[in-house]
């Protein structure tokens, strides 16, 4: 049996060569063999591991090391002088089943207590007050961006609101989401919507729910669930009493006396603001003046403001804010910290820009070395996409989303991906590459479309991420050989041979297996070895012609064969259907 070895998403040549326990000369050899350069100090990623791994026929298999779960954020170490934040909290269920909804009707009902902005567009993050204290609302473009936050470590939400709708019940993204919030040890309230709704039936939710292992309260398990609806406003109360309940539990404070920490959640182009992020602090306080390194960027926070636009001093743990003037664009994910001045600042980003730099034209030549290694050796057949997303928080999860859809056979090849409406040099692109145009919650001026539609270049937009990956994950199904059945007929074992030419052979025997039928395929084997594949034409039992011919009988054959074949005395004619089969992924 193989031995199994654990490894990183990325690892250096010399510590796979230890894990290995094979010299790490063998191994820089045999990636150079396959046109991958890398010394012993160099980093090398897991699929390439795993194809150099598999080239040097070791009996070792390689498994991807799962990253640890992130913890829950209430566990983050904090001194003495930490001091309470509000609870942040996601809200995730199956499509429809009401959570844009839920938002609004929460988010409405406090605006109309006179909360600066109003509910205009999609934003982010929140805050709103329930009572004397602050709840922070996630408003995730999806499950997808809720795993990507995960991957990127973020330990982001303290509570998740599961939203089932009560006349549909548990459905896969609600399955879906149960996993992501038990894996990432976030506490799940679950929210039964629809309540108003005729045929409402809470109680099927509930057995579904059991089925899933979630159970009740009320039938002995530890699941809150609570009725709501949106439409009505039934329940919403009791939901955000709730949110506080279960987050007190954990006891969630943060340190304050300190530059601000945290993470950027979502980043996208503004007109006449430039590159913007909305970032939750998550320790510390971040004031006006202060400068927010993220990655290979920083900005000067000149005006604090929340996600709604209201001003503010600072911004305290748990508060969600808008920063604008960065260098470029931030990343979705991506952690910030606050230092003093702007020279600190400048020097910050540009190690920011050099570290990814360097992983990036690592991990990047190297898995443009691994496509051309893959494509090589098995032909692999890449379906060309042009992507383009509302905000960089859904760009990221569609990417990550389609990533996941890659075999060793077919794989998904990003021409360009940004944020923004789909423009003409997306079209440019699209047309140049023979790409499809995927635009994710985004418009598309008409100009574009009809150039579209004259240049026959392939537009798609969509709202729902997985109806997006799904007929990507079609167009992809398409690009994959078929597979090719065949099914044995029979078999005759040759007993003699009246005609032998280059493209004609006729001999007799005897069928042994099965039954001979013409036309069909067949092959003619000697020892269990392919001397070639013909057609068979003609079957005659006797002087008459035959359409079968059955087990224990003898009969005459006639073959087309390609080129001459030297049947003998004892070769087999083995008969076979072929069928070719679309398959899928
Ligand atoms: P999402 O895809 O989970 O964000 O779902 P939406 O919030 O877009 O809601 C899907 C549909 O269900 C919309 O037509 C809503 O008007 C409707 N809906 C949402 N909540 C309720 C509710 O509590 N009662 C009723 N009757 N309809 C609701």
């Amino acid at each position: 049996m193989a031995t199994t070895i654990e490894i990183e998403d990325m690892i250096t040549v010399g510590t796979l060569a230890d894990r290995l326990m094979i010299p790490v000369t063998q191994l820089i050899g045999e990636l150079m063999k396959n046109g991958v350069m890398a010394t012993v100090n160099e980093r090398i990623d897991f699929d390439t591991a795993q194809i150099i791994v598999g080239e040097l026929e070791l009996d070792t298999e390689l498994v991807r090391r799962v990253a640890e779960e992130a913890k829950p954020r209430a566990k983050r170490e904090h001194g003495k002088s930490a001091v309470s934040r509000p609870p942040v909290v996601a809200v995730m269920g199956h499509v429809d089943h009401g959570k844009t909804s839920l938002l609004d009707a929460i988010r409405k009902a406090d605006v109309a207590k006179g909360e600066a902005g109003g509910i205009t567009q999609h934003i982010a993050a929140y805050q709103i007050q329930h009572g004397e204290r602050y709840i922070t609302l996630l408003d995730t473009p999806g499950h997808e961006a809720f795993a990507a936050l995960r991957e990127h470590g973020a330990r982001l939400t303290d509570v998740v609101i599961l939203v089932v709708a009560a006349d549909d019940g548990v459905k896969p993204q609600t399955i879906e989401a149960i996993r992501f919030a038990r894996k990432a040890g976030v506490k799940i309230i679950i929210a039964i919507n629809k309540i108003d709704k005729p045929d409402a039936d809470p109680n099927r939710v509930k057995k579904e729910l059991a089925e899933q292992d979630v159970l009740v309260e009320e039938w002995g398990g530890d699941a809150v669930v609570l009725n709501v609806s949106a439409k009505t406003g039934e329940g919403l109360k009791e939901l955000l009493d709730m949110v506080f309940l279960v987050a007190d539990v954990e006891d969630l404070k943060a340190e304050q006396n300190m530059p601000a920490e945290g993470l950027i959640i979502e980043a996208h182009m503004e007109q006449g603001r430039g590159p913007t992020a909305v970032a939750l602090v998550e320790v510390g306080k971040l004031r006006a003046g202060d400068f927010v390194v993220t990655g290979p960027t920083y900005a000067r926070v000149r005006n604090l403001e929340t996600t709604s636009g209201a001003k503010l001093k600072e911004a305290l743990p748990s508060t969600p804010v808008l920063i604008t003037g960065f260098k470029s664009l931030p990343e979705f994910g991506d952690t910030f910290v606050v230092v003093k001045t702007e020279k600190e600042a400048r020097n910050l980003a540009s190690q920011g820009a050099q570290n990814r730099q360097e992983s990036g034209a690592r991990a990047g030549s190297n898995s443009n070395e691994l496509m051309r290694l893959i494509s090589r050796s098995k032909e692999l057949t890449e379906l060309n996409i042009v992507l383009k997303a509302d905000v960089q928080g859904s760009l990221t999860s569609v990417l990550d989303s389609l990533k996941s859809l890659d075999t060793t056979e077919v794989a998904i090849r990003i021409v360009a991906a940004g944020v923004g409406a789909v423009n003409e040099n997306d079209l440019h692109l699209a047309h140049s590459s023979n790409a499809i145009i995927y635009g994710f919650n985004v418009t598309t001026p008409s100009g574009v479309k009809q150039h579209a539609n004259r240049d026959h270049i392939s537009l798609r937009l969509y709202k729902v991420i997985y109806e997006l990956i799904d007929d990507a994950k079609q167009e992809l199904t398409k690009l994959l050989a078929p597979e090719v059945i065949e099914t044995p007929i029979g078999r005759l074992v040759v007993k003699g041979i009246f005609k032998s030419t280059k493209t004609e052979l006729i001999c007799g025997g005897e069928v042994t297996k099965g039954k001979l039928v013409y036309p069909s395929r067949a092959r003619v084997t000697r020892g269990g070895k392919e001397l070639s594949e013909v057609d068979v034409t003609n079957l005659k039992k006797g002087p008459q012609d035959a359409k079968e011919v059955f087990e224990g009988e003898m009969c005459g054959m006639s073959l087309k064969t390609p080129t001459r074949v030297d049947v003998q005395v004892d070769d087999h004619v083995e008969l076979f259907s072929r069928e070719t089969v679309a398959r899928t992924l």
